[in-house]
């Protein structure tokens, strides 16, 4: 543990994870050689997200998060081990892409990412989802675009709110 932070910090990953606790979150908290940021403000749809060897929890706190998840702590140490492997921030973009090739091959977003499933994906919060043959891929790939596409060329319908003064 005193490995993995003094790492942590020379890699730069966990005064980036301070930064943003301090920027964000409106208490600190240490346990479990980790520094857990409660009551993020940080805009982000998961339960806690790791950054270094700092865990940013939004909107509620530790107490909140392990009372619908008894293992996350176990859990986000795992990330901060995997920070320290990967020398710090190119953890970041490493991850990214793990995540999206995870959507790729079973369109959820953890069940395949390398990082979630050493962590443990039900210590994570996540569940177990196969992969799926290519051809689903693709067409899931395609419907990505259709819909990209439908949105660029959309145009507002008629009689909607807001469109009367215009
Ligand atoms: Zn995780």
């Amino acid at each position: 543990m005193l490995f993995r932070n003094l790492a942590n910090w020379c890699n730069l990953s966990t005064p980036l994870g301070l930064a943003l606790a301090l920027a964000t979150c409106p208490r600190l908290r240490f346990r479990d050689g980790l520094i857990w940021g409660e009551s993020s403000r940080i805009p982000l749809p998961a339960g806690a997200i790791t950054v270094g060897s700092v865990v940013l929890i939004p909107r509620q706190t530790l107490a909140d998060l392990e009372r619908g998840n008894p293992q996350v702590a176990a859990h986000e140490a795992q990330h901060a081990w995997q920070y320290a492997y990967c020398l710090g921030l190119p953890f970041i973009p490493i991850y990214l892409a793990m995540m999206g090739w995870s959507w790729l091959r079973t369109g959820d977003r953890a069940a395949a990412c390398f990082f979630e499933v050493q962590a443990g994906l039900e210590a994570g919060g996540y569940r177990a989802v196969p992969t799926r043959p290519w051809r689903e891929t693709w067409r899931a790939l395609g419907g990505l675009v259709r819909c990209g596409g439908d949105a660029q060329n959309a145009r507002p319908a008629a009689g909607r709110e807001g469109d009367a003064a215009a």
